[in-house]
């Protein structure tokens, strides 16, 4: 069993913050301060740049993609970081559709997230030629998917409301219409058990500041599966994702499977974040933090819906049909969200009505959850929320 209490006590949780916004920037491990120090005067301050050799910061993408991988369900070596997720988004999608070179359909839904959307219609502009986006409500995702399709592009767990689509389906459904899946694992990487490999995912892709807590700016992640590794070209075709960087051929030639998905230099600096972030990780079993959070989110769901009538479950109740937060809609929701973050329990708001609470047990417990839900009665019941200081929206909500 996963020992929750201990992984609790890594990381750092400023005194009178209960913290239910993990699953859009984790908070700081403890041990990552000291690791990034280490970094920065040990590694770069005293190696310069020999640190790439002496210290192994070139094979860091790879060593904690795997570490990542893991989590993820991937097989070893088929894993790597870089860039941030919009980028990943974009070099999956282009490398998948020119595998289905004779279709010209991107299919995705409305629960997903803005940038994967942009990401998509810009690829669909630049290439002209017919390509084009579909997308259409989540729940239609399965009954559209035809033999134009080149590519699903799904988010797994949706950002505002947790809604959680049927991987294994959905990647199912499109394979037998010939096409390929591209699954996003921003709120799936860390929140919820993701078999990748078991579950037939062409590429997955996802990053790791959120519930993997590896900082503000935290690399992303892509992976390929095996079967794809030494077709996909990686659209970014950057010189560290060249097979022999270090000619500086005028010539590209992708690197051996994954490594052709790396484009410039790594972020070392964050680097060293994520991996003391990640060992947090070791200790844990995703089943276990799975039922753990299921838990925790029912506790959430039944103390708030019992003591804030005005507040409307978004979440689907149904444990296998949903993610690792719970969200509720209320015409205020920012000003409510504003009041409660005053008060030291920090979810955030998502446009236009959602309160969105992040349950996340490395470092939530019962305490945390009934004190959360009995700050946001309290708030509710006296009108605190009623107020021009929650109203005016932050540049960063
Ligand atoms: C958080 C999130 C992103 C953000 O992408 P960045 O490039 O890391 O800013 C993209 N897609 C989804 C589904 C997300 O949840």
């Amino acid at each position: 069993m996963t020992d929750f209490s201990a992984t609790h006590a890594k990381f750092h949780i400023p005194d009178g913050v209960i913290y239910l916004d993990g699953n859009s920037l984790g908070p700081l491990p403890v041990a990552a301060p000291e690791r990034m120090q280490k970094m920065m005067t040990a590694e770069w301050g005293q190696s310069l740049i020999g640190g790439w050799n002496e210290h192994g910061w070139m094979a860091m993408p790879r060593s904690l993609g795997d570490r990542i991988g893991r989590l993820i369900g991937a097989e070893p070596g088929h894993t790597v970081l870089g860039d941030t997720l919009s980028i990943k988004v974009f070099q999956a999608l282009a490398a998948a559709i020119r595998m289905r070179p004779d279709r010209r359909v991107i299919l995705s839904d409305t629960g997903n997230f803005p940038s994967d959307l942009y990401i998509a219609e810009g690829l669909v502009d630049l290439l002209g030629d017919g390509y084009t986006l579909k997308t259409v409500a989540p729940e239609e995702v399965e009954g559209a998917i035809d033999d134009t399709v080149a590519a699903i592009l799904i988010t797994e767990v949706d950002y505002r409301t947790g809604r959680r689509h049927d991987m294994a389906r959905l990647t199912r459904a499109a394979h037998d219409a010939g096409a390929l899946a591209i699954w996003d694992l921003a709120h799936s990487a860390g929140a919820l058990p993701v078999r990748v490999a078991a579950e037939g995912a062409d590429f997955a892709v996802g990053c790791t500041y959120k519930y993997l807590n590896s900082g503000p700016g935290g690399p992303a992640f892509i992976y390929v599966a095996p079967r794809h590794a030494e077709q996909a070209k990686p659209a970014l075709a950057g010189w560290l994702g060249h097979d022999r960087p270090f000619d500086f051929d005028l010539r590209y030639t992708p690197g051996a499977g994954i490594e052709r998905m790396r484009v410039g230099t790594p972020p070392v600096l964050q680097m060293a974040a994520l991996e003391a972030a990640l060992d947090v990780w070791d200790g844990v079993d995703m089943d276990d933090l799975r039922a753990r959070a299921l838990e925790l989110g029912d506790r959430f769901i039944a103390g708030v819906e019992a003591a804030c009538p005005d507040l409307v479950l978004a979440t689907p109740r149904d444990h296998a049909s949903r993610g690792s937060q719970v969200s509720f809609r209320h015409p205020d929701a920012y000003a409510i969200m504003q009041a409660l973050i005053a008060r030291g329990v920090v979810g955030d708001f998502r446009a236009p009505d959602i309160l969105r609470f992040g349950i996340t047990p490395l470092y939530i417990g019962e305490a945390e959850i009934d004190a959360a839900g009995d700050t946001l009665a309290a708030i509710l019941r006296e009108g605190a929320w009623d107020d021009p200081a929650f109203r005016t929206r932050k540049a960063v909500t």
